[in-house]
């Protein structure tokens, strides 16, 4: 009965040890990615406005314009002709998910790792997957695909149809940073659940949103965030995209590397 006792009291103490205590971020959304896959490309929050809300994070500009990467507060547009530059405060986007970045953890990779070693490897760590992640990678890479999408006219057809067309790039011997989040299942509608990883070399010269790498060495950091702030577009286009569909088949289309 005694021995009983004390192994119940041993797992209680591992899982309050293992329980991370998240420190009150928040992850701000502007939209939701259901009305990005439907077609919803115009949004009305600025570059400047997003800037307020967090540090870190990833996203897109009106008409699909690239893919966006927040990192140490300057936000970078990754186009779809291969060109890297600073965003305008004025410009806008459909979606986009920041954070004020605070790593509470951090890891070490020392050999070569895969995205899906490197998602495998995050799971184990990770402990609460209830909770919202921001993950930052900082390292060099032997290989990292990428896509990024052409801007879009009107109509605008579903994201699953336009990444179609996407323009897909492969770095060797890269060195720059990951931004990342991890999100919870129950994120499914506005955000992307599991993991969303986007890159921005060191030189400033490479980046989108990524599809499959490979990781020599690097510093991983991460930072749990227990608070959501989702701030919705008031305009007539999000306000006439149909969100009562599933939309993780085409989901899983759009944020997966395509095969044919
Ligand atoms: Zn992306």
């Amino acid at each position: 009965m005694k021995i009983q006792k004390l192994a119940v009291l041993f797992v209680v103490a591992t899982l309050s040890a293992c329980a991370q205590v998240p420190k009150q971020a928040t992850v701000f959304h502007y939209a939701t990615i259901d009305a990005l896959l439907a077609g919803a490309y115009e949004g009305e929050l600025t570059v400047d406005e997003l800037k307020r809300k967090g540090d870190f994070g990833i996203g897109t500009f009106n008409r699909v314009d690239g893919e966006m990467i927040v990192l140490d507060g300057d936000v970078f547009q990754f186009k779809a002709d291969g060109t890297v530059a600073k965003a305008s405060g004025g410009q806008f986007t459909p979606f986009a998910v920041v954070t004020s970045f605070k790593a509470d953890n951090r890891y070490e990779v020392s050999k070569e790792t895969s995205m899906k070693e490197l998602e495998d490897m995050l799971d184990e760590r990770l402990v609460n997957k209830n909770l919202f992640y921001a993950i930052r990678v900082d390292g060099e890479f032997k290989q990292l695909t990428t896509r990024a999408i052409s801007p879009q006219d009107k109509p605008y057809k579903p994201l699953a149809e336009v990444t179609k067309t996407q323009t897909l790039f492969n770095f060797s011997n890269t060195r720059g940073t990951l931004v990342a989040f991890r999100s919870p299942g129950f994120a499914k509608g506005f955000n992307v659940p599991g993991y969303h990883w986007h890159y921005l070399s060191d030189d400033r010269k490479a980046g989108g949103h990524v599809l499959a790498l490979s990781l020599s060495q690097g510093a991983i950091k991460v930072g749990a965030a227990s608070d959501i702030e989702i701030k919705l577009p008031a305009n007539s286009m999000f306000a006439n995209t149909n969100q009562t569909v599933d939309r993780a088949t085409e989901l899983k289309a759009v944020e997966k590397l395509r095969k044919d």
